[in-house]
């Protein structure tokens, strides 16, 4: 640790304590980066724990697997000329350090007052998870229901072991997040064990936030074939086969399609490769994710469509990228007799993701065009008890974007 401490400081360092903070302004919860890296400079990393505290609850894992790239680092003034200050690992590091030193944080997780209200969560990703902080810290008294057999959402059951930790989150739920204000209760599913109805008689307030995880389809042929696999379905629920010796296909360009590629690479598949539509340049997946794929031997194809699943393989065809009017981004247009085949044992389709409709529906609550729930600016749906949050609202896929929408939800709620 003592290394290390020294490293930090040194990277902390690095930092030019900008005014304008273009760093905070890229962080979806708007955390006082300069401030809190300022502190680290002084050696007073409690100190910059409580300045991170402020906005976020998720240090250790935030500085482990936000998109950077695409947020605090890809705005930061050093990055212009040469290496952004790395953001994540000093924002890591700062948790790390409050559980391996035993930091007594208690106090800023206990409940500071009780009131009457209940509250019922449903999920615990990161967008539960925070709504769930504010408002036992506030007094309300907090329900959590959980479909799978541990908190954690996303968290624990959507990001391989390798990019986070199980015993780390397990760790920081105890020491940071939970209190007596929240009672957990594990293995009980929305439109199974529970309804809105009964939901509704008990509590004064539901909170929806049971993710969209399940993945989108290409809508091509030989896409229901049984060797064809989701990206969500398989890294949630370990959907999938033996890859031991195997040529397997992933179709996608975010972190879905790399955790997807690096999981059965590590289950001792003979060859992984991604095929992506678009260049390299324009995959969601960050830049960093791509080169830890790359180093775990996984193959890229980019430029492709998939046209067709065959059985033992698929038929591809390479694309231009064509600036059209109105476009924000180039479009994929695929080039005439360019096809190709490749041989394949399995494909995964990680193109993105959306809710259960079926859980969806049965709860009769006002839906947008996209299949998601339909909340104002509040997160409030439909049914004036009952507000959405996370990604089956819609809100962009990251967890710090989730866990955004669960802290203005609690406080939209505080305010009722
Ligand atoms: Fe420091 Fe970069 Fe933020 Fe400037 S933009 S305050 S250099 S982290």
């Amino acid at each position: 640790m003592e290394k290390k401490f020294e490293e930090i400081i040194e990277k902390a360092k690095y930092c030019l304590h900008c005014p304008t903070k273009p760093c905070s302004k890229a962080c979806p919860l708007s955390n006082n980066i300069p401030e809190f890296i300022e502190k680290i400079k002084n050696q007073n990393i409690e100190e910059a724990f409580n300045i991170l505290s402020e906005t976020t609850i998720f240090e250790p894992i935030c500085g482990r697997i936000c998109p950077h790239e695409n947020q605090c680092e890809g705005s930061c003034v050093r990055g212009i000329k040469g290496q952004s200050v790395p953001i994540g690992e000093l924002e890591a590091f700062i948790g790390d350090y409050i559980l391996e030193n035993h930091v007594n944080v208690a106090s800023l997780g206990e409940p500071i007052m009780k009131n009457n209200k209940k509250i019922a969560i449903i999920g615990s990703g990161p967008a539960g998870l925070a709504a769930s902080y504010i408002l036992s810290n506030n007094g309300y008294k907090v329900d959590i229901y959980e479909k799978r057999e541990k908190l954690g959402g996303l968290l624990r059951y959507g990001i391989p072991e390798f990019r986070l930790e199980k015993k780390l989150l397990d760790d920081w739920l105890k020491k940071f997040i939970l209190n007596n204000n929240i009672n957990i209760h594990t293995n009980i599913e929305l439109g199974k064990e529970l309804n809105l109805d009964s939901l509704r008689a008990e509590y004064d307030y539901i909170i929806l936030a049971f993710g969209a995880n399940i993945s989108n389809k290409m809508h091509i042929p030989g896409e229901e074939k049984d060797f064809v696999y989701g990206g969500n379905e398989l890294l949630e629920y370990r959907n999938m086969p033996d890859f031991k010796e195997k040529n397997v296909v992933i179709n996608g360009g975010g972190n879905v399609a790399i955790d997807s590629a690096r999981e059965i690479k590590r289950l001792g598949a003979k060859k992984v490769t991604i095929v992506y539509r678009r260049s390299e340049e324009e995959m969601p997946a960050e830049k960093k994710e791509i080169k830890d794929a790359i180093k775990d031997e996984v193959e890229f194809l980019f430029q492709t469509n998939i046209l067709e699943i065959l059985d033992n393989k698929i038929e591809c065809i390479k694309t231009e990228l064509i600036q059209k009017e109105g476009e924000k981004r180039k479009v994929p247009v695929n080039i005439e007799g360019s096809n190709f085949a490749l041989k394949i044992d399995y494909v995964v389709i990680a193109i993105g993701s959306h809710p259960n409709s079926q859980t969806i529906e049965k709860l009769g609550l006002k839906t947008n065009r996209w299949g998601y729930l339909d909340v104002n600016e509040n997160y409030k749906t439909s049914d004036n008890k009952i507000y959405a949050i996370g990604d089956l609202a819609g809100v962009k896929q990251t967890v710090a974007w989730a866990a955004k929408s669960g802290f203005e939800c609690a406080k939209e709620i505080m305010k009722d």
